[in-house]
């Protein structure tokens, strides 16, 4: 975004549109910065010599950015070869809206919907024998085959096979069971954020070799393997396969401190806005908020906004975070409360009610990142974009202007 929030719903008011309820509180997601970042990720796959297709992580409403928009961004790359959930709540909610293309499942699958998800031809992730008669029953209540995604554990001990000869049976047993297509075989890196890169290449040839017995001791060739997550995909190219799996690097956000920042340029999708409402003087020791633990020792400004933890500005943040206020940084002082918090805008002496409030993003020449706000609250920048409520309505953004706001 070049231009401020605030001038971008300056200018969609002009349209007539009521922007009322995103006053209080509301995340601008920029699906600008979301192509770009895709579009760089991919280059950079490219560069390296792995053109391959990518799936676009978008469990938990997409990262809290919203997955159905999201998706629907995704849905027009060619190399976006299907979408990533974790549940089939979350697959149905993008066939709901219109997404076509196919929708793998990560997590475990309960059975109740396999009729359903063969309908919808979702691919589940599948590690449980039980799951593949199962699978196969729905397959012929539905006249349909069910293609799946076996899940390997090569060293993340959630879930998946174990990529040995007990492995190897249950591979064997899907490709005889009935209805069931083996259409991708998985695994995921446990610490392919760090800075040592072995543990995540012994995963890497755990599974490799595993793939390569599969083929010459049961002749099936698997059409897509895939291991790489957003680390792996732009630290360990060489980890490509078939598919990358790219969650936090397409909302601009990075998996851990340890992955270098030159690798890729990325751009936070996501920023969060809101309004002082309120604005008083206080004198020193006057206490503010429960508890009473913060009190400035001066005559101080303090300035009232409407967002609290119940937003998903962490309580945890409480003494520690700033936010942007005329560009300028600002600490947010006193405990955070369910709905509302307080500033000490001393330092902004023209700061007045109805100036907007930067708590995520850029205003001026200072920015607040995810990964800060995340690390602060002793979260982590992942939890946090998650965490950001349902009543927090998200404004979508396109060439510098509003598209949907949801
Ligand atoms: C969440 C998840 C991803 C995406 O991880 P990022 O670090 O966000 O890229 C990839 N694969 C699996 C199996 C996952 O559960």
């Amino acid at each position: 975004m070049n231009q401020s929030f605030a001038d971008i719903i300056e200018a969609y008011k002009k349209t007539g549109a009521d922007c009322g309820n995103l006053s209080r509180i509301c995340a601008a997601i920029d699906l600008d910065a979301l192509t770009g970042n895709l579009s760089r990720i991919h280059g950079r796959l490219r560069q390296c010599g792995c053109d391959v297709p990518m799936t676009d992580v978008i469990k938990a409403d997409g990262y809290g950015h919203g997955s159905v928009m999201i998706a629907r961004e995704t849905e027009k790359l060619d190399y976006i070869s299907a979408h990533a959930v974790a549940t089939y709540e979350e697959a149905m909610d993008l066939r709901s809206a219109g997404i076509r293309k196919p929708v793998i499942i990560l997590g475990y699958t309960f059975p109740y919907c396999y009729d359903e998800l063969i309908i919808q031809d979702f691919r589940p992730a599948v590690f449980r024998t039980d799951t593949l008669a199962e699978l196969s029953q729905s397959s012929e209540r539905t006249g349909r085959p069910v293609r799946i995604h076996i899940a390997v554990d090569t060293g993340m001990s959630r879930i998946g096979i174990r990529p040995d000869e007990n492995g190897l049976d249950f591979v064997r047993q899907a490709m005889e069971t009935p209805g069931i297509i083996i259409e991708g075989m998985f695994t995921h890196f446990a610490r392919a954020d760090e800075e040592d890169t072995s543990d995540a290449l012994k995963q890497f040839t755990a599974f490799r070799t595993f793939a390569r017995t599969v083929k010459d001791e049961l002749g099936l060739d698997i059409p897509v393997l895939h291991c790489a997550n957003s680390a792996a995909a732009i630290r360990l190219p060489e980890t490509a396969m078939d598919m990358v799996r790219c969650g936090i690097i397409m909302y601009g956000l990075w998996p851990s401190d340890e992955v270098d920042r030159d690798l890729v340029r990325l751009e936070p999708v996501m920023s969060l806005h809101s309004h002082i409402v309120y604005i008083k003087d206080v004198p020193a020791g006057t206490r503010i908020s429960y508890g009473g633990i913060y009190a400035p020792d001066r005559l101080s400004r303090i300035a009232t906004v409407p967002v609290g933890y119940a937003d998903g500005y962490s309580r945890g943040l409480t003494g520690k975070a700033s936010v942007l206020v005329r560009g300028r940084r600002v600490p947010v002082v006193g405990r955070i409360c369910m709905d509302q918090m307080m500033l000490d805008v001393s330092s902004v002496p023209d700061a007045a009610e109805g100036d907007p409030v930067t708590l995520l993003g850029r205003d001026g020449g200072d920015e607040i990142t995810l990964e800060e706000l995340g690390s602060l609250s002793g979260r982590f920048n992942y939890e946090f974009a998650c965490d950001v409520n349902k009543r927090v309505p998200r404004v979508y953004i396109r060439d510098g202007l509003v598209t949907a706001i949801e």
